[in-house]
């Protein structure tokens, strides 16, 4: 059973058209890379499955069905930066996230754990590395044990530790048997942690499968140098 399947999504802008036609299938238990330039319409196409977007046309499904609220709620976002604030705790900010997303308070110990921040759960926000703030904001999308997490450019802006922290943490995640959706514009990152990959160009999929395989074809060297 697919956890998502997109059907020729569009979408436009004005006169700019962010994506056209586009269409994959997200296994179930994969970390599933969208690659592409800036401006090649990653955000955009998430934006559509998580439900802040409208798609102009095409459709999507969600766990092989219509997608429905009660669905969402199986799907854990980081589509930006959170406002986490800098003079409260983590698990303070935790406590203000779960009342936002109507999560169980009882769920925050247990997310702190999975981030291996439970040992500073009580410093201040600000005192915290950049990738022990990127760590919590994967915290907060994980609060209600969601099966599916999607998320923007995970390690943008992040230090080569931060970068390296919340890596590992997205493949302990895809260990216990979360699905993963993230975007990307980094070859290196989709071949480091991803299992599927889908390559954006200009709006338009170019190739889409498992990540050795799309890798090994002949025609995606071209690609990516077309790409750099
Ligand atoms: P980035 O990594 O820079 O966010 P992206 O691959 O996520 O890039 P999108 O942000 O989806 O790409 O943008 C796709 C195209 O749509 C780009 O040409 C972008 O300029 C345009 N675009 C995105 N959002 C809007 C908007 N709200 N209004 C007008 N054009 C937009």
């Amino acid at each position: 059973m697919p956890i998502l399947s997109l059907k020729h999504i569009s979408k436009r802008y004005g006169a700019i058209q962010a994506l056209s036609g586009v269409s994959f299938e997200v296994p179930k238990g994969a970390v599933f890379g969208i690659l592409g330039p800036n401006g090649s319409g990653k955000t955009t196409l998430l934006g559509i499955v998580t439900d802040v977007l409208k798609a102009d046309e095409g459709s999507y499904s969600l766990f092989d069905a219509p997608p429905a609220a009660s669905l969402r709620r199986q799907i854990g976002t980081l589509l930006e930066t959170p406002n986490f604030y800098h003079y409260l705790s983590a698990y303070q900010n935790l406590q203000i996230a779960a009342s936002i997303k109507q999560r169980p308070e009882t769920d925050i110990s247990r997310v702190l754990g999975i981030a291996g921040l439970a040992n500073r759960q009580h410093s201040r926000f600000k005192t915290y590395s950049l990738g022990m703030k990127q760590r919590l904001a994967i915290a907060s999308a994980l609060l209600g044990d969601p099966e599916v997490l999607i998320l923007d450019e995970p390690t943008n802006g992040l230090d080569p530790a931060g970068i390296a922290e919340v890596r590992e943490l997205i493949l302990q995640l895809a260990q216990s048997g979360k699905t993963i959706i993230l975007a990307s514009h980094l070859l290196d990152e989709v071949e480091k942690v991803c299992s599927h990959v889908a390559i954006l160009q200009q709006g338009k999929l170019l190739l889409s499968g498992p990540v050795n395989e799309v890798l090994a074809r002949e025609d995606f060297v071209e690609l990516s140098a077309a790409d750099n």
